[in-house]
């Protein structure tokens, strides 16, 4: 049977070094690293994710600034709003949380936020240094999967690495953390045909489709690494994900369940950026 990568343990552990980290950090700088969360419209799910983001940040110190917009908010108000927390000194950090409703232009918002307080790594001079292997601000679940895969001890070089899923915001930037590991990567999307032949040769899968039990267990390779990005709720309330989590417990060496896998590891590394952030901000980095 695989072993269990904990990530909510793993959250744990970061988040008390981080707390220690923000402590000094604001008692010699005269204040705490601070994130601005920008929340447009009533999705019940975002609301809980923003909920979320709040609490982890009081539990680290940082001062975590919340904006709770009307769903009728204009796009110009709201690049309005970007453009005072560029330029606000206390904001190290600035989040949209997505989606935005249908009228707000996604990738023109991102875009407005300075490069150097995109804290969840979207802009595209993030992903971009990621590409040229000079990370800066890295997009948090990526990050927060590579992580997760550390903590087997198991080195990234020569290993065939399959992504599942291409969204800007995890099948892209987690490809080229991979690659940036050292894996040799191949990144799956709607269009692949027989994904289960890329699956049963992969020593790393990383399964982010948004597709509930897309990977069936049987494909998996023996030993392998399985990291679950995929959240989907069932009718009874509870989580599950991307990966057929009992038979492929069966055949990887590690997985990582859902819920308490990938998810803390997101808001940790988002955290994390913060904090980041807030470091280069005061002239530390
Ligand atoms: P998305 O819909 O933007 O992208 C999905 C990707 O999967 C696309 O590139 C698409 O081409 C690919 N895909 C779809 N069907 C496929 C198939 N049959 N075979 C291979 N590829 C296929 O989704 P996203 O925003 O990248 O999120 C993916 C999943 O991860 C969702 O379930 C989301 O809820 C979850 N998610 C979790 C966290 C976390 O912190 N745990 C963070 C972000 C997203």
């Amino acid at each position: 049977m695989a072993q269990i990568i904990d990530g909510k343990a793993l959250a744990a552990k970061l988040k008390v070094d981080m707390q220690m980290d923000v402590t000094t950090l604001a008692q010699k700088h005269g204040r705490s690293p601070g994130l601005a969360v920008i929340l447009v419209g009533d999705d019940p799910a975002s609301h809980v994710y923003v909920k979320n983001k709040e609490i982890a940040c009081e539990e680290v110190g940082i001062a975590s600034i919340s904006h709770k917009l009307p769903a009728s908010t204009t796009q110009e108000h709201l690049l309005g709003l970007i453009a005072e927390l560029n330029n606000d000194p206390k904001v190290d950090g600035i989040l949209v949380q997505l989606p935005l409703p249908e009228h707000i232009h996604a990738d023109k918002v991102l875009n407005t936020i300075h490069a150097d307080k995109d804290v969840d790594g979207f802009h595209p001079f993030n992903v971009g240094c990621l590409a040229v292997r000079q990370p800066a601000l890295r997009s948090c679940t990526p990050y927060g999967c590579i992580k997760l895969i550390e903590t087997t001890g198991i080195s990234f070089h020569g290993k065939e690495a399959v992504v599942v899923g291409a969204s800007n915001i995890v099948g892209r930037p987690m490809a080229l953390e991979l690659l940036l590991a050292g894996a040799t990567v191949t990144v799956c999307h709607r269009f692949t045909e027989n994904l289960q032949s890329h699956i049963e040769r992969a020593d790393i899968v990383v399964a982010a489709a948004g597709k509930q039990g897309l990977i069936q267990g049987e494909w998996i390779k023996k030993g392998a690494i399985v990291i679950d990005v995929g959240i989907h709720r069932l009718e009874d309330g509870s989580l599950t994900g991307d990966v057929d989590f009992e038979a492929a417990s069966k055949h990887a060496g590690w997985i990582t369940p859902v819920p308490g896998g990938v998810g803390p590891m997101t808001i940790t590394m988002l955290l994390s950026n913060t904090i980041s952030a807030f470091k280069n901000h005061v002239g530390l980095v």
